[in-house]
């Protein structure tokens, strides 16, 4: 093979999308990173970095545009780190996560046929909207810009300079009113941005959370202070906006969070409510959830639904069974099984989601469901009753090896596994599969659409142990 230099010239295919959105393509079997590139491109490239197994390359010219390529409808969709594949169309975007999905089952799991497995990729191309306006949660940093002036938008990628964002077309169009009006009532009454250099300012974020079913709106001001100055007077602004706005949308929560540490956590742990309620409300199929600032919920109401179908479907419940639901969030996947469990028992880190689990219990007058705070890994060793179905619902880490043994161990009749990581969850399957489970049936969910991450709900069950 040809040692390749910086600066080299190549021609090149781009024949896959990482998850930060550059294309790859392949130079004498090594892969090449391309910016700004689009699956199917003919692009003449530059070398500017190698490494052992890998380069980068810089875009030079294109000299045949992949059909897939669509002029991206957000006019900083390049610039911001958000959308990493609007400049794809949406077709191709779903082919891409379905081939990522299979690809790393067959080729980490070491499941030779993950294609009869796969039941179909799920997405939004449905909708009025389509892949757009699906996103019920926002994070908007405030900063300012060169003349002074308060900004609201996104980070660009891998960066905290913010790209000004007037309107994000993944999230709901209330938030531009809100951004807006948060922008002017910090001009207006001199309340400064947060300065990650110097530590110094107020404003860090704005929060918005929206139950899509129920309308009801939280604005979250996250900042640098033991109190939020002119309360009073961000509430008139806000409450203008979401008139001003006009649509099916109640502003039922404002919420300051307090962060005063130099970090790139977002969220600090104290809180106050300074209108309305701590929560919101949503409905996901007749479940009825309150959701506070800190606590997860799956971010694309019109996936969610599907997928937590897929998981009821999947754990083929007859009424008696014991149900463990790991990593349970606010209870959503929990409280969606126990209408036709025996009992479910859910386990969650964050103790203010297991105090919004045991009241969304309550809510919805459900009885045969407990929750537990304290990590999964712990806390799946001490529950008394042996599940005859587990539900793992991991962050993009997986699950950690410890809890993977004692799963193996408890060997349940059938394990649903929700994953928001192809790697992560093939490296599990692998693990799952020496342990004897096989995988069943998966189906992919697009949750994240215009961005690389893609859900998987899979199916994994005990081998008879006689054919082990
Ligand atoms: N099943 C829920 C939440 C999934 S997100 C839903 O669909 O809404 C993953 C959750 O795992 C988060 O709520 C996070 O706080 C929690 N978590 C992270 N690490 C954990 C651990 N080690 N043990 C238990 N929960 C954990």
């Amino acid at each position: 093979m040809k040692k390749m230099k910086k600066n080299d010239i190549y021609e090149i295919t781009i024949e896959d999308m990482t998850e930060e959105g550059a294309g790859i393509g392949h130079i004498d079997g090594m892969a090449v990173f391309v910016k700004d590139t689009a699956v199917g491109d003919k692009a003449k490239i530059r070398i500017v970095k190698t490494k052992k197994t890998y380069c980068f390359g810089r875009l030079e010219e294109l000299i045949t545009p992949s059909p897939y390529r669509e002029v991206p409808p957000c006019p900083v969709a390049r610039q911001c780190g958000g959308c990493t594949l609007q400049h794809m169309t949406y077709e191709k975007e779903l082919e891409l996560k379905k081939d990522r999905v299979i690809g790393c089952i067959k080729r980490i799991g070491g499941v030779d046929n993950a294609e009869e497995l796969f039941e179909g990729i799920h997405g939004l191309q449905e909708r009025a909207d389509g892949c757009y306006r699906y996103r019920n949660k926002m994070q908007f940093p405030i900063g300012i810009d060169k003349e002074g002036h308060i900004v609201t938008g996104f980070y660009a990628g891998r960066t905290h300079s913010i790209i000004p964002v007037d309107d994000c077309l993944i999230g709901h169009p209330v938030n531009s009113f809100i951004t807006k009006a948060v922008i002017s009532w910090a001009e207006r009454y001199n309340v400064p941005a947060y300065d990650e250099k110097t530590c110094k300012g107020i404003l860090r974020h704005v929060l918005t959370r929206i139950g899509f079913k129920t309308g009801e709106l939280m604005v979250c001001m996250v900042i640098n202070a033991k109190e939020l100055p002119y309360s009073e007077e961000l509430l008139s602004y806000l409450t203008k906006a979401v008139e001003d706005y006009g649509g099916n949308i109640k502003l039922t929560s404002v919420i300051c969070n307090i962060n005063r540490e130099n970090t790139n956590r977002i969220l600090g742990d104290k809180e106050y409510t300074i209108y309305g309620k701590s929560y919101i409300e949503d409905l996901i199929g007749d479940v009825r959830f309150r959701i506070s600032a800190q606590s997860f919920y799956q971010v694309n109401p019109y996936m969610t639904e599907q997928l937590y179908d897929k998981a009821l479907k999947y754990a083929s419940l007859s009424g008696t069974e014991k149900v463990w639901d790991l990593y349970c969030g606010i209870g959503t996947i929990s409280l969606f099984l126990a209408k036709k469990a025996g009992k479910v028992y859910g386990v969650e880190i964050v103790p203010e989601a297991v105090k919004d689990a045991k009241e969304n219990a309550s809510l919805n007058g459900i009885e045969n469901a407990e929750f537990f705070t304290g990590k999964a890994e712990e806390l799946a060793k001490e529950l008394e009753e042996r599940a005859d179905v587990v539900v793992v619902d991991p962050p993009r880490k997986g699950c950690d090896a410890e809890l993977i043994n004692t799963i193996i161990d408890i060997s349940p009749e059938r394990l649903v596994y929700v994953s928001c990581d192809p790697a992560t969850l093939a490296r599990d399957i692998k693990l799952l599969k020496e342990g004897g489970f096989e995988l069943m049936r998966f189906s992919v969910h697009d949750q994240f659409s215009r961005g690389m991450n893609v859900e998987t709900v899979c199916l994994l069950k005990k081998y008879p142990m006689d054919t082990r």
